[in-house]
């Protein structure tokens, strides 16, 4: 009888966690997020499930991480990692490690990033886990291209694609062609920068009738950068408009901050510094308060574009000044590539040889360390908007040297199939 009641009285115990996890998923799903946050708060203090106690840390997760409170995220992500481990179970374990990579990819800590996504990579666990390898392979494959490694970044992503392709994983096919717009964007072929965003926002609209809106909202963020770079303006305010408006509806802090940096872009390219500043200084107030300082690099970086429209040097030097000692801080070396190109041409049009000189020394140093440049003709890729075409060894050329030369193996690791990849 006591065992049979004590039994009992556990079993009630998971049953409650379950409901109260509902009762704030609910509640969550409608918006009301500190109510959600307030239930699940109290599964965490009171529960004696451990499963149950994993599931409410995940889902504090997911909250933390779409408020931009990333910080306490990461807290989250440890305390599901002690859970997992009292468990003794892989599974969690992976689960945790993976929640863990994402708060690092979110806090810009890159390197931290890719080793856990590694050690997940490395766990036997079941078919379960195993499943979570697309985003395992994603977060890699954006902590990559964060460090400017971008043969690595290319070869995650295009594994997670076919994780999504075999998993018959939407959603996550979906994340994947965003964050290759954004990797296009980055390396300057426009035309797969808008390709890819507007893959996932028809996958949006295809099976995307139970999703959360930030999908759509994000694939209209990508799709409005690529349309900038693309001098498209009336249509990359149209999308960056329908993004914000999203992302304001949901309080989706890190999504406002990318679309006020997007809004702030458009203006300057526009010509339009007056309109172009507060909405960087805006961006800059939610980058701060979230902890995205890549997206602080990239303000200051179009901050000092603006006042070099305005022909104030010394202003844009110590804007450029700021986004360089971001981009070396994070590793990101393609930005720190980017302020030596302004900042060579600054130093040239004032007349100022000594820096200049050193400016050149730094850009030869960077473009060789991010290995940007095409096997086949040997010339710059990123430069300027070109169309690209990787191999499924991940190693990148321009598409026109790949169609003229046509090679039996690739130049770059002598890997023989020439078939190209999705990406
Ligand atoms: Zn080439
Ligand atoms: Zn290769």
């Amino acid at each position: 009888m006591n065992i049979f009641m004590s039994h009992l009285v556990a079993e009630m115990g998971q049953d409650q966690t379950k409901q109260q996890i509902e009762k704030g998923l609910k509640l969550y799903q409608s918006n009301q997020t500190e109510k959600a946050l307030d239930v699940w708060t109290k599964v965490l203090e009171k529960t004696s499930d451990p499963g149950g106690k994993f599931r409410v840390l995940g889902c504090l997760i997911t909250a933390h991480s779409e408020m931009g409170k990333y910080k306490q995220m990461l807290k989250y992500a440890l305390a599901q990692i002690d859970t997992a481990r009292e468990m003794e179970d892989p599974d969690y374990l992976t689960e945790g490690y993976l929640n863990l990579a994402r708060s690092n990819e979110k806090l810009c800590d890159y390197q931290k990033t890719v080793s856990y996504c590694k050690t997940c990579l490395d766990m036997q666990g079941t078919t379960v886990s195993l499943q979570l390898n697309g985003q395992v392979c994603l977060s890699m494959g954006n902590a990559f291209l964060g460090l400017s490694v971008f043969q690595k970044a290319l070869e995650s992503y295009e594994k997670a694609l076919r994780y999504a392709h075999n998993n018959d994983d939407k959603m996550l096919e979906c994340r994947v062609c965003c964050s290759l717009g954004n990797f296009y964007v980055h390396l300057k072929d426009y035309e797969k920068a808008l390709f890819f965003p507007c893959k996932a926002a028809e996958l949006v609209n295809d099976y995307g009738k139970g999703w959360s809106l930030k999908y759509r909202a994000m694939s209209q963020y990508h799709m409005s950068v690529a349309y900038r770079k693309l001098d498209r303006l009336p249509d990359a305010m149209e999308c960056c408009e329908e993004s914000m408006k999203i992302a304001l509806q949901h309080g989706d802090r890190p999504l406002q901050a990318l679309c006020l940096l997007n809004f702030a872009d458009i203006h300057r390219c526009r010509k339009d510094a007056d309109k172009a500043f507060p909405r960087y200084e805006s961006a800059m107030c939610i980058m701060t308060e979230i902890g995205n300082r890549l997206g602080q690099a990239q303000i200051y970086l179009g901050v000092a574009k603006c006042w070099l429209l305005q022909k104030d040097l010394d202003k844009a030097q110590e804007s450029l000044h700021r986004a360089e000692e971001l981009a070396e801080e994070l590793g990101n070396k393609l930005c720190t590539l980017k302020v030596c190109c302004l900042s060579e041409g600054m130093f040239r049009s004032r007349g100022q040889g000594e820096q200049l000189r050193q400016q050149v020394v730094k850009l030869l140093q960077c473009v060789e360390e991010l290995e940007l440049y095409c096997g086949m003709c040997g010339e710059s890729i990123g430069e300027r908007d070109q169309q690209l075409q990787a191999l499924p060894c991940s190693h990148i050329f321009h598409l026109k040297c790949l169609q003229t030369n046509g090679t039996r193996g690739c130049p770059k690791c002598r890997q023989s199939s020439m078939k190209p990849g999705f990406v």
